[in-house]
């Protein structure tokens, strides 16, 4: 009786064993990172007071697959900008000294197999071209303004490689405050929602490990976690230029908002804030 006890608690644990996210870590690939003003990305902020605004790209491994979570700025970048770039926006997004994610990880001979993009914005797909073989995952609705677009916001030679798209769509699951949802495995560890505003296809991503630690990337709805503490807008010459729909914006800054006073362990990451990113630390560092 004994023996079959353990035997069926072997097995039970057997089958525990694929739960989720077992391993599930991930780490902060910085591409580059610029110095600005803090006035200059947030509604409100300083003139006076500096700020280092990142490029960064998500390394995530799951038992699963290997993800990247945009792409960053790539190899081909500058390239990319002097062509596309209109002068008079030049000096506002100059982005300093890049190493491209795929330098840094073929070093130590990761492979990805799968991209999601948070949006397609110039400064996120600048890698796509770097991984021409590996499918990359964007609403329908991200994958048709990548293709309607236009510089300073998109840079059409970015997506002018046979790119393996895989559009999704949300499903009707509400997930942290969403009414929509897209589970990537199933097992509730890496959700994506709807962030629809700075683009018509923004997602954000939650990302659980398995301690029940929750992060929450969001793109570039907010530039930084103020933006979301607040609620506070960019400032308005920034948002003019990047935010496709302000109000749009302004409603999931605002849905934000609502989450953080529920959920205040929640680990909000906008995509640039460098306060924020600098305390994960970087690739090679994990967060697991
Ligand atoms: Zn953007």
């Amino acid at each position: 009786m004994r023996a079959l006890a353990i035997l069926l608690l072997s097995s039970l644990s057997l089958i525990s064993l694929p739960t989720h996210a077992a391993g599930l870590r991930f780490a902060l690939v910085k591409t580059a990172e610029t110095e600005t003003r803090d006035a200059f990305t947030i509604e409100d902020g300083a003139w006076g007071e500096k700020v280092i605004a990142n490029h960064v790209a998500v390394l995530i491994e799951h038992h699963a697959a290997t993800l990247l979570l945009d792409t960053s700025l790539g190899r081909q970048v500058d390239q990319q900008f002097d062509a596309e770039m209109p002068w008079w926006d030049k000096p506002l997004l100059q982005y300093g000294t890049v190493t491209p994610v795929r330098d840094q990880i073929e070093r130590d001979g990761i492979r990805i197999d799968r991209i999601l993009l948070t949006h397609t914005h110039w400064d996120h797909a600048s890698g796509l071209a770097d991984f021409p073989e590996v499918p990359v995952w964007a609403p329908y609705e991200e994958i048709e303004f990548s293709q309607i677009s236009t510089p300073p916001a998109v840079l059409p030679s970015q997506f002018k490689h046979p790119i393996k798209w895989v559009p999704f769509t949300f499903a009707a699951h509400p997930f942290m405050g969403f009414e929509q949802s897209h589970d990537l495995f199933g097992d509730g560890s890496l959700v994506l929602v709807p962030l629809t505003g700075h683009t018509p296809g923004s997602v954000g991503l939650f990302l659980t490990l398995d301690d029940g630690r929750r992060f929450f990337f969001t793109g570039d709805a907010s530039w930084r976690l103020e933006g979301f503490t607040g609620p506070k807008e960019k400032f308005w010459i920034s948002r003019r230029m990047v935010d496709n729909d302000r109000e749009g914006t302004r409603a999931q800054l605002e849905k934000v908002h609502q989450l953080l006073q529920r959920e205040p362990n929640l680990q909000v990451i906008p995509a640039h804030d460098e306060a924020v990113q600098r305390k994960l630390g970087y690739y090679p560092q994990w967060v697991e």
